[in-house]
């Protein structure tokens, strides 16, 4: 138990301590949100209830595993908001990123009015953020998940339950498209947000993302394009004529893949659009040309 004024001490004192540790205050009003209840208005104008369920000695062991451990605080609190959804995470999947917020969006204007009752599938979906935001904008469209982490996909399953949406999604475990045998062909829409980053460069990145969230989301290979490569070659047996292939990528590997994807000789309209901090971020293309006979072992 913590009372009004020992909270208000506490916020305070712990939102100017993480700025001294380039951490944004930001963070000790999420957690403060997330295990008192306390909504962001009360906080801003420190209104604050006589008494919360959580003492001091807690929140604070709380707060330095973010502090001395560098753990994210979306996998301290549980969730994270993403689009108009909120999330459960753990550290089993990646955190999703408000930049692959846009990709929802490019999809559905890809695709078009064409393809609202096709087959759509989200490859690697993690927490499966991709595929409830599907499920939710494109209703009468069938829905794929696939993830080769088992964890992943019970966090996705879960979340599609808390969000009701388990019922618009067909979930797989398994690798890229190796469990969707029975879609070959008929795919409308295939999206992915892969493993991209440079398995060299991993170790650079911010111990956040480094030391706790999964590496199999973010170790893209030598060149980071291992799992985008796959994708190239093995989308076009899955993917019927016209159907739309968008992934997400990152800074600089776009003319590379540009050149891939022309020298596969299955696909048209290649382009890259740009994320709102202007990185070309997502890779666009359309099949076409659908090849049959394509042998699973092949990939
Ligand atoms: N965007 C993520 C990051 O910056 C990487 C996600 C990915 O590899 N798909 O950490």
């Amino acid at each position: 138990m913590s009372s009004a004024q020992e909270l208000a001490r506490w916020r305070e004192q712990t939102r100017q301590q993480a700025l001294s540790q380039s951490i944004s205050p930001e963070e000790v009003d999420w957690l403060l949100q997330a295990v008192t209840g306390l909504t962001p208005l009360q906080l801003r104008l420190n209104q604050y209830p006589p008494e919360v369920a959580i003492s001091l000695q807690q929140l604070t062991q709380l707060w330095e595993k973010r502090v001395n451990q560098r753990v994210p605080v979306q996998y301290l609190v549980g969730e994270t908001p993403w689009r108009d959804i909120n999330l459960t995470v753990s550290p089993g999947v990646l955190i999703p990123r408000p930049e692959t917020e846009q990709i929802i969006d490019i999809a559905l204007d890809a695709a078009g009015e064409a393809f609202q009752n096709g087959h759509w599938v989200d490859l690697g979906t993690g927490s499966g953020a991709i595929a409830l935001a599907l499920a939710k904008a494109v209703p009468d469209a069938t829905i794929h998940a696939v993830d080769n982490s088992e964890d992943a996909l019970s966090i996705a399953q879960q979340n599609a339950q808390q969000l009701g949406l388990e019922s618009n999604i067909h979930f797989y475990q398994g690798c890229w498209f190796s469990p969707l045998a029975h879609l070959q062909g008929k795919i409308s829409v295939m999206i992915s947000n892969p493993p991209y980053i440079p398995s060299g460069m991993l170790k650079e990145l911010q111990p956040e993302v480094a030391q706790h969230e999964p590496q199999s989301a973010l170790d893209g290979g030598e060149d980071g394009l291992a799992a985008i490569r796959h994708l190239i070659a093995t989308a076009p047996a899955f993917v019927h004529e016209g159907g739309v292939w968008l992934t997400e990528i990152m800074k600089g590997q776009a003319e590379t893949l540009y050149q891939l994807l022309v020298e596969n000789g299955n696909y048209t309209q290649i382009h890259f659009i740009q994320d709102f901090a202007g990185i070309e971020r997502f890779a666009l293309a359309y099949v076409s040309n659908s090849s049959s006979g394509f042998k699973m072992d092949d990939g």
